[in-house]
């Protein structure tokens, strides 16, 4: 139950991006460099992505031989009872030809105090080896079944601030020794940077130096069946229907995780169809994406414009990169309902081979965080569909919706995904059930466990988490095998 009392007091305090300028949208009009940001060595302002893709502006990190490069951002006025933890997260996408030596793409802090001006302490983490495992476990995820680490994935980097001088911090993301062999495509991209201050660990870990205290509690947490709770404010009253959208997102609770911190929202770009058929001609932010309802009768509501909220290809498709695929990326107005508290069917049956016994429909099967539906492993004529999916795993639909149907590592939790232990949720089936990322424990995927394996429908069975769903990379059914629980077909 600590870490429940953490999440509690951190959700209420400081929530705000400390980075100016974060998705680099700005230009400083002097240097022509991303305004509020220093770039160093071979780091520029660019587009990050290809012609084919629907991407925005970020900065190359390019490793040609011996060379370095770095972006960063001094961070002041920085006020400690804002909280004493700080987390550096942000999107990186590694090109296939970035190589660089001795394991040194890191992410560093620099802590100072006098607003930037006297050096206090400094600490780095290291995050190549992420990018060489990526490229080992999620090759065949990628266009054409192959370079599927180069994908947007979230980057993170938490610290507690060393000495309550400090008031400023200096965030750089960068590599020293560039080895790259090739000529082309040897960038790291990054984009979305955020800095937040939180008054305890997002990942549980305790201030060395201090005796462990019931931190404060500074929500109160209404239990709404099964895993899920939500955390109201001291004059809050919570009554059913129970509206989550973006603004009180933080507050919906899934094992005493906020997941749906930061996804709810997304934006229309250029390209993408509304929902009456209007094709958007410049990008424009498009709120409440997603909206959760807790009825009260036991079910959940969800209601997604289902717009997604990574980089995509550029659909329709006029390259050729993803099947000449003709839809577009449009507005739904999609309606799913299922249980607070899923529960096993006794008649549920898995997929068998090709889905010949249609034990999952076509169309949604399910969500992500993010709002996006899952779909089975098929496009339309059984053909396996994960030859023609963009980088982030996803393509429209002859009805324009966007989906997936293997994991879709550009989903932007509010957690990264380090490998490190159990990964976090990614979504829910339409039975109810959550569906994990790849990892059980530390750098063993959920498909490749000798004890404790999946089943036919691609779940398994913990105290912790009770039944749920793992995306298995390169290995069918990619996600849900079939539904455990009992299914609401009630769509909009
Ligand atoms: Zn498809
Ligand atoms: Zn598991």
């Amino acid at each position: 139950m600590m870490t429940m009392f953490s999440t509690v007091a951190f959700l209420l305090v400081g929530s705000n991006n400390l980075i100016r300028n974060p998705d680099f949208e700005l230009v400083d009009a002097k240097s022509k460099g991303p305004e509020g940001f220093v770039l160093a060595g071979s780091a520029t302002r660019d587009y990050v992505g290809y012609t084919d893709e629907n991407a925005s502006y970020g900065v190359h990190l390019t490793a040609a031989k011996g060379n370095a490069g770095s972006v960063s951002q001094l961070v002041t006025g920085i006020d400690q009872k804002q909280g004493k933890w700080i987390k550096l997260t942000f999107r990186g996408r590694p090109e296939d030809g970035f190589l660089v030596e001795d394991d040194k793409l890191f992410i560093k802090m620099e802590f100072f105090s006098k607003a930037g001006k006297t050096p206090m302490d400094s600490a780095e983490r290291l995050i190549y080896r992420e990018v060489l495992r990526d490229r080992a476990d999620f090759a065949i995820n990628g266009n054409n079944l192959s370079n599927g680490a180069s994908v947007w994935r979230t980057y993170e980097f938490e610290e507690l601030l060393p000495f309550a001088e400090v008031d400023s911090v200096k965030v750089t993301v960068g590599f020293a020794k560039g080895a790259a062999k090739a000529e082309k495509f040897t960038s790291f991209f990054v984009d979305d940077f955020e800095l937040i201050q939180n008054d305890s660990s997002t990942d549980g870990r305790v201030e060395p130096s201090s005796e462990p205290s019931e931190p404060a509690v500074k929500g109160r947490e209404v239990k709404l069946g099964g895993y899920w709770s939500y955390l109201a404010t001291p004059n809050e009253k919570v009554a059913f229907p129970l509206v989550v959208k973006q603004a009180n997102s933080k507050q919906l609770l899934y094992r005493g995780s906020s997941i749906f911190a930061g996804t709810m929202s997304s934006v229309m770009k250029e390209g993408f169809m509304s929902y009456e058929g209007q094709i958007a001609t410049k990008s424009t932010p498009l709120p409440d994406n997603l909206v959760i309802t807790f009825t009260g009768n036991g079910t959940i509501q969800v209601d997604s414009k289902n717009i997604p909220n990574h980089p995509t290809a550029r659909f329709p498709d006029n390259y050729g990169t993803q099947g000449y695929n003709p839809g577009y990326i449009g507005e739904q107005r999609m309606r799913m309902v299922f249980p607070v508290e899923p529960k096993k069917s006794d008649s549920a049956i898995a997929m068998t081979q090709g889905n010949a016994n249609r034990a999952l429909n076509m169309g949604p099967t399910g969500f992500a965080v993010n709002g996006v539906v899952f779909y089975n492993p098929f496009d339309a004529g059984r053909s396996d569909a994960s030859r023609i999916m963009d980088r982030c795993c996803g393509h429209p639909s002859p009805d324009y919706m966007y989906h997936y149907h293997k994991y879709p590592i550009c989903v932007n939790t509010p957690f990264a995904d380090k490998g490190q232990g159990h990964s976090p949720v990614i979504g829910f089936g339409k039975d109810g059930f959550p569906v994990y990322g790849p990892y059980e424990t530390n750098g063993v995927m959920a498909k490749d466990v000798t004890s404790n394996k999946l089943n036919d429908f691609n779940a398994h069975f913990d105290e912790q988490r009770g039944w749920h769903y793992h995306a298995t990379p390169g290995k069918f059914p990619y996600m849900i095998g079939g539904y455990m629980g009992t299914v609401s077909n009630r769509r909009r």
